[in-house]
């Protein structure tokens, strides 16, 4: 019997997960890509010597302890691969010289924010304890099946049962709201640092958890070689990517997708498209806005995105043996605030690599800053390029004047300065208003499933951060196999997968 056909759009972790998946079940699949080359927003680029991460700080998954490892085996991430566990989740310092380092340890954590803040005791105590409640919250995470799969949901919902008022509590609370509790001004500013503001602590807590048991590891090497990896095990598997090759429509025949048209104008067939790019640009642009429901409307209209970022990676002819080596970076705060795309920017957090010197060449270091910044501001900006070129230009020697502050003499050591802008993430991975990793996870969403079909359509699954709230590299493996799962169980045969 001939292989039934899956053309796949995106090639970002989401798309090359579903490619693999495909393939160890039988299905001939060709990914087709509008870049010149794999990862979409899980990237790196080379810049006068040194390579700039545009992702990962950790992956979720990254040791045998945490179910998703299993995953990552299945489409050949971890592989061979060095991962290195940080226990400093940030280090804060403010202008009176006071230092705070956040560790993902709830013991020294606790004594370090009781020491800098006797008086915020009872709000330290409850925090704490939420990470130490954290510690021992392990949902299942997708890697077995039948029965076993069966009995991990039932223990783990026999374990959360009791604890459901202690979970909904972290859920429902935001970072904005427990930075209200602490009066400590620095310890403030390590709440409200440590995502964004509308997101919810629970996702936090189970970061910082993750991070502490080593399950989320940075890797050596960064993000691009991640994604070549699993390119090369789908590629291996006989599947095929097709570079440069922009989806402009999705063909749909008698209710079912049946192929796609490409931006050139070839059309190529196909008995099921899954896409794995952006989902906006899927369902309204692709489709057409014609097989969505009010909860798909009402989703794209009222949920909150992760925000546009400003990304700086700097290139510094120096090492920082002496930085402490931290998941998330340093900040510290600025004397004089910097304006930063009309906004005012109080501290600086460059997270510095001095734990990876595959990025830098020997005696020097990249560093990289995210600052958060708004996406129609930068779209009407780059409507005028020399201005738009201006504006990255300023930033980049405004953000050197800053670290200038508290490393004296390192402007005339950065040799490199690479900025991105929400812009530049619409453009090269067609993401959404330049999101750069889909939806927020709010206390309203958090827990939501998204459908992996549309109404009114047969044959088409879509996979990725917009169909996972809170995104990352974990949904996108996640969904990847679900999606194979559905397709395997449409078409009547057993998903299969295995571990080379
Ligand atoms: C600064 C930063 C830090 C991050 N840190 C982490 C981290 O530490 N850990 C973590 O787990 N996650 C992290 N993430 C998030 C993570 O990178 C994303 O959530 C994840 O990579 C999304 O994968 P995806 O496959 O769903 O989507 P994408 O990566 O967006 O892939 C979609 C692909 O589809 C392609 N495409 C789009 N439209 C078309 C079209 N019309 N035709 C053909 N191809 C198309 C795009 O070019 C892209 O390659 C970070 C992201 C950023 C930007």
């Amino acid at each position: 019997m001939a292989e039934k056909s899956i053309i796949v759009i995106g090639a970002g972790v989401a798309g090359l997960c579903a490619g693999v998946y495909a393939r160890q079940n039988g299905f001939n699949c060709t990914i087709l890509e509008m870049h010149t080359q794999p990862g979409g927003l899980c990237t790196s680029w080379r810049r006068r010597g040194y390579i700039v991460d545009g992702c990962i700080h950790w992956l979720v998954g990254s040791s045998p302890a945490n179910g998703l490892h299993r995953l990552w085996q299945e489409v050949g991430l971890v592989q061979g691969r060095r991962f290195i566990d940080l226990e400093i989740f940030q280090v804060l310092e403010d202008r009176q010289g006071r230092s705070f380092t956040f560790y993902t340890d709830p013991e020294k954590l606790e004594r370090e924010m009781l020491a800098l803040a006797p008086q915020d005791a009872a709000a330290i105590r409850e925090f704490v304890d939420g990470l130490r409640f954290a510690l021992k919250f392990n949902p299942p995470m997708g890697d077995k099946t039948g029965l076993a799969a069966a009995l991990e949901t039932g223990g783990f919902l026999l374990y959360l049962l009791p604890r459901m008022r202690t979970f909904r509590k972290w859920l429902g609370t935001t970072s904005a709201a427990l930075e209200k509790r602490f009066s400590d001004p620095l310890l403030r500013r390590a709440i409200r640092e440590m995502w964004l503001d509308d997101f919810s602590i629970f996702f936090v807590l189970s970061t910082l958890a993750w991070l502490q048991r080593k399950e989320a590891g940075y890797p050596i090497g960064g993000s691009l070689p991640m994604m070549h990896a699993v390119e090369e095990r789908f590629l291996s598997l006989g599947g095929q990517v097709r570079y440069g090759a922009q989806v402009e429509k999705i063909l749909v025949e008698g209710g079912r997708a049946a192929g796609v048209r490409l931006a050139d104008g070839n059309e190529l067939k196909a008995d099921i498209v899954i896409s794995a790019a952006d989902g906006h640009a899927t369902i309204f642009d692709m489709l057409d806005g014609k097989y969505v429901d009010d909860s798909i409307r009402a989703m794209y209209d009222t949920w909150k995105l992760f925000p546009g970022i400003i990304f700086i990676g700097l290139g510094v002819n120096r090492t920082f043996e002496l930085e402490p080596q931290s998941v998330v970076g340093t900040s510290f705060e600025l004397a004089k605030p910097i304006m930063v795309a009309g906004r005012e920017v109080k501290s600086l957090c460059p997270n510095i690599f001095n734990f990876d010197p595959t990025l830098a060449p020997a005696g020097k270091t990249v560093m990289r800053m995210e600052i958060e910044s708004s996406y129609a501001y930068w779209k009407q900006l780059h409507e005028n390029p020399a201005a738009y070129e201006a504006e990255k230009k300023a930033i980049g020697e405004a953000v050197v004047r800053g670290l200038e502050q508290r490393w004296p003499g390192i402007s005339s050591q950065v040799e490199m300065i690479d900025i991105a802008t929400p812009v530049t993430f619409e453009r090269y991975t067609g993401n959404w208003k330049g999101s750069f990793e889909g939806w927020l996870m709010t206390p309203s969403n958090g827990m939501a499933r998204v459908k992996k079909t549309l109404p009114g359509l047969a044959n088409f699954y879509m996979a990725g951060q917009w169909v996972s709230p809170g995104g990352g590299l974990p949904s996108g493996v996640m969904t990847a196999r679900e999606v194979v799962q559905m397709i395997c169980k449409a078409e009547g045969r057993k998903f299969t997968t295995r571990i080379d």
